[in-house]
């Protein structure tokens, strides 16, 4: 294809939506079509990435192959689109600032006043074009974060009005909107779609196409009204309706013709529908499943299901694999201990200790690790969680009473999980973790290896703390092995008791690499463990 084509999805009336979603679907629709599709997500907030934001502000942190600590979204656009996101995939107003301040500096824009316009939409729009004069694709889909009207994504929306006049056919811009259902009037409303349009109008952008979120399904009046309201088609006017999994989505755009719409808009072949057949097995397998497994996940931020986002997509689609619904329980781990453990834990066939940082909640993870390493309950640890595996090991077993993680007690005498040798003098706390996907060499003779098929893995990672190697004998000589091993740096990350069921530890962050039609192997190993 000559030219990459630019599609904008952009959002109005409130926040979470779903744009990321919608952008997913329409990306793979336009990749069962056998095009080169990528997404990327623009955040009009100043923090120069996600890593300094906790899940109480923006849900999970997601890190790309090449380290970058990444919204959420580009978990959705990797699981829905099967290839890897990078940094360039993710940009902030910070990240747009700095480099143009950098420029600045270096006396780039030397005798001129530097301005929001046209110095810092000229970089947003860079950045945008950025993916698809490097890697040729045929279309590149950018979510624009926020509301439109929010004052921040102002210099971002006024970039995407420059481009379309520039690019003229080669730019669409998809608006999602909300039309809610007022209750007390049995009615549903389409006036804020209308003041969205207009104010998307107002900054220069007619949408092409609109998609409208409800609960419930809405009348063709109903979108012939949107339609004649926002200058759009008719049939360009495509509901979102709630339905039971986001995986979903696709094919209720595809039946809406959404990606028919954009090809024609774009003056380009619209050919067969596309059959999109590992999708469809695995939604008939998600929907037909009839024996449930039942996973707890053990963490501190369980009243905040995305702060666990690629967790809970990772078990999802290995359980739909293993043809199981997942029965999924968020056990807090500040409310565990050992006296509540067997209760609460008993009666789950696999355990999940998540990621995380500092001390909040630890004492609950150790409690539930004991009891599923003594009960034989298939466990797995993820990141923190293999670390609190290593300490309450060291606690129970070596009777090393006072092991720790640095992280939690510097002073600990006896630290089985310290500091890593090259984090110690960072100063700044932003993009400075070891970060992104390493290599790890498996031990043949593990549940692990049996479960990747082969030796040499790459996972990714987001830590500062690591297994403290002066211990690995004395683990090891009590039945706690070390399986996994960093080529290079001989940094462990992967640790497993083999007499047990299944119980593996994990210094990488396996659930960053799951993808509907490729679900990650450590999770179908844990959820085929759990199921027997
Ligand atoms: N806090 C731990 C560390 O920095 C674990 C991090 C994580 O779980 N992502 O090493």
């Amino acid at each position: 294809m000559a030219d990459t084509k630019y599609i904008f999805v952009t959002g109005g009336v409130v926040s979470s939506l779903g744009k990321g979603i919608i952008a997913s679907s329409l990306g793979k629709l336009l990749q069962a079509r056998g095009y080169k599709v990528t997404i990327q997500k623009f955040d009009p907030y100043i923090n120069i990435d996600s890593g300094t934001l906790n899940p109480y502000e923006h849900g999970e942190c997601y890190v790309t192959e090449d380290g970058h600590e990444a919204d959420l979204d580009l978990g959705h656009y990797e699981r829905f689109l099967n290839i890897p996101t990078t940094k360039a995939n993710n940009i902030t107003t910070g990240r747009i600032y700095q480099s143009v301040i950098n420029k600045e500096r270096r006396g780039d824009y030397l005798g001129k006043t530097v301005q929001v316009i046209p110095h810092i939409t000229d970089e947003i729009k860079r950045n945008i074009m950025l993916l698809g004069s490097k890697h040729k694709f045929d279309f590149v889909i950018t979510e624009i974060g926020g509301t439109v009207g929010d004052i921040e994504s102002l210099p971002f929306i006024e970039s995407v009005r420059q481009l379309r006049w520039e690019l003229g056919k080669n730019c669409l811009c998809v608006h999602l909107t909300y039309v809610p259902y007022i209750a007390a009037a049995k009615e549903v409303k389409t006036k804020p779609t209308q003041h969205s349009v207009k104010m998307l109008q107002e900054q220069g952008i007619q949408p092409e196409i609109l998609v409208l979120r409800t609960e419930r399904q809405l009348g063709k009046d109903i979108c012939r009204k949107v339609a004649l309201f926002c200058n759009v088609e008719e049939k360009a006017v495509i509901q979102s309706y709630d339905v039971d999994s986001i995986y979903e989505v696709p094919l209720v755009m595809a039946q809406q013709n959404l990606d028919e719409i954009v090809l024609q808009k774009m003056n380009m072949p619209v050919g067969e529908k596309p059959e999109m057949k590992p999708w469809n097995e695995f939604l008939t397998k998600m929907k037909t499943a009839q024996k449930s497994v039942k996973i707890g996940l053990v963490g501190k931020y369980v009243e905040l299901p995305d702060a666990y986002k690629s967790i809970n997509e990772s078990l999802l689609q290995a359980a739909t694999f293993h043809n199981r619904k997942l029965d999924l329980h968020f056990i807090h781990s500040e409310k565990l201990n050992d006296d509540n453990a067997a209760d609460i834990l008993s009666s789950m066939d696999g355990i999940l200790v998540a990621p995380g940082f500092g001390q909040r909640g630890i004492e609950g993870k150790y409690a539930a690790l004991e009891y599923t390493r003594e009960n034989n309950i298939p466990t797995l640890g993820i990141c923190l969680g293999m670390q609190t595996m290593v300490v309450e090991f060291a606690r129970n077993v070596l009777k090393l009473s006072d092991a720790n993680s640095s992280e939690i007690d510097e002073l600990s005498p006896n630290k089985v999980i310290d500091i890593m040798e090259e984090q110690k003098n960072l100063i700044d706390m932003g993009g400075s973790m070891r970060l992104g996907a390493y290599d790890c060499v498996i031990d043949k003779d593990s549940k692990v290896y049996k479960a990747y098929k082969k030796e040499i893995i790459k996972e990714r990672h987001r830590h500062r703390f690591e297994f403290n190697n002066a211990y690995k004998s004395q683990f090891e000589a009590n039945g706690f092995k070390c399986v996994g091993v960093n080529p290079d740096t001989k940094l462990v990350e992967v640790v497993e008791i083999p007499s047990h069921k299944w119980y593996v530890g994990v210094q990488f962050h396996p659930e960053y690499n799951s993808t509907v039609v490729s679900p990650n192997p450590l999770f179908l190993s844990f959820i085929e463990a759990a199921s027997q």
